[in-house]
């Protein structure tokens, strides 16, 4: 018997529009779909003509649900994973599933599609060169202050998602993280009738959301800016790992080599040099 396929269907985030044609075929197609909530869910296939089965697949019962999702693909069947919006796994439900069917060697097929997080940083203005998803920050304010500060070299653009009850505490945390000249933006109701950016420093940021208690509402996703240069914290083996290939290599060359191991910018080792 040939096994069966398990799909990764990513689902609208705010515009239904967003949903791919072949996320349609796929979700028609399929004997199961597995969701985060079956209710939720229903609304959005019945609204495309979709009367899929459905079955719930959530934080809490997916280690054992994964087990007789495999089974069912084992004989042959072909599942659909769908979360309430966006792609399944990006802080959602889907992982142990995932991992299960691949140690099982069954094949997984992601289709491409809505992302909060990779849609907010495709608009934000900031580097993309490299990122690094932070999924969502601790509730409480000392853990949340604390989780910021280990990200303070971070050279890469930081995505967040951010819940509209702590934006405020979370923006604060922030200042007292990075101090409040560090870049930010505030990416809200993305595909939605109320979508809005907002960017700047981050105390320009709290000052706004705090007049503005609409900016307290919605969905939203949070981009703190890289550290440049001087914010950074080059490590010393870093820098003489560097100044030993700069001798050896083209200035360029060194950098990207150097920045590789030690998960930093090229271009800003490349000026170190230039600076020397
Ligand atoms: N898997 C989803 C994805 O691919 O984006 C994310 C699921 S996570 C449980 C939900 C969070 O994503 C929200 O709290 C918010 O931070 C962000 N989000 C989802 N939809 C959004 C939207 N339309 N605008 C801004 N942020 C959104």
């Amino acid at each position: 018997m040939t096994a069966g396929t398990l799909y990764i269907v990513p689902t609208p985030i705010g515009n239904l529009n967003d949903i791919t044609l072949r996320a349609l075929e796929v979700l028609e197609q399929v004997d199961v779909i597995a969701a985060e909530d079956t209710r939720h869910s229903g609304i959005l296939l019945s609204h495309f003509g979709i009367k899929g089965k459905l079955w719930a697949l959530h934080e809490h019962n997916e280690r054992q649900k994964a087990e007789a999702i495999v089974a069912r693909i084992a004989e042959g069947q072909n599942i659909a994973l769908i979360s309430d919006a966006g792609t399944p796994l990006i802080s959602d439900p889907g992982y142990p599933l995932v991992s299960a069917c691949r140690a099982a060697g069954i094949t997984v097929t992601a289709l491409p599609g809505a992302c909060a997080a990779i849609t907010a940083l495709s608009a934000a203005g900031l580097p993309t060169d490299r990122f690094l998803f932070c999924g969502f920050l601790p509730a409480k304010q000392q853990a949340r202050i604390s989780a910021l500060e280990a990200l303070v070299s971070e050279p890469a653009t930081m995505v967040f998602y951010e819940s509209p009850r702590r934006i405020v505490d979370t923006l604060q945390a922030i200042i007292t993280a990075f101090g409040g000249e560090r870049e930010v933006v505030l990416a809200r109701e993305i595909s939605k009738q109320f979508e809005t950016y907002l960017h700047g420093s981050a105390s320009t940021l709290l000052a706004q959301v705090q007049a503005d208690a609409n900016q307290q509402r919605g969905e939203m996703v949070l981009m703190i800016a890289g550290a440049k240069l001087d914010q950074q914290t080059i490590p010393s083996d870093a820098l003489k790992l560097l100044k030993v290939l700069s001798a050896e290599l083209p200035p360029k060359k060194a950098a990207k080599i150097v920045a590789g191991h030690y998960n930093l910018r090229p271009n800003d080792l490349y000026k170190h040099t230039m600076a020397e």
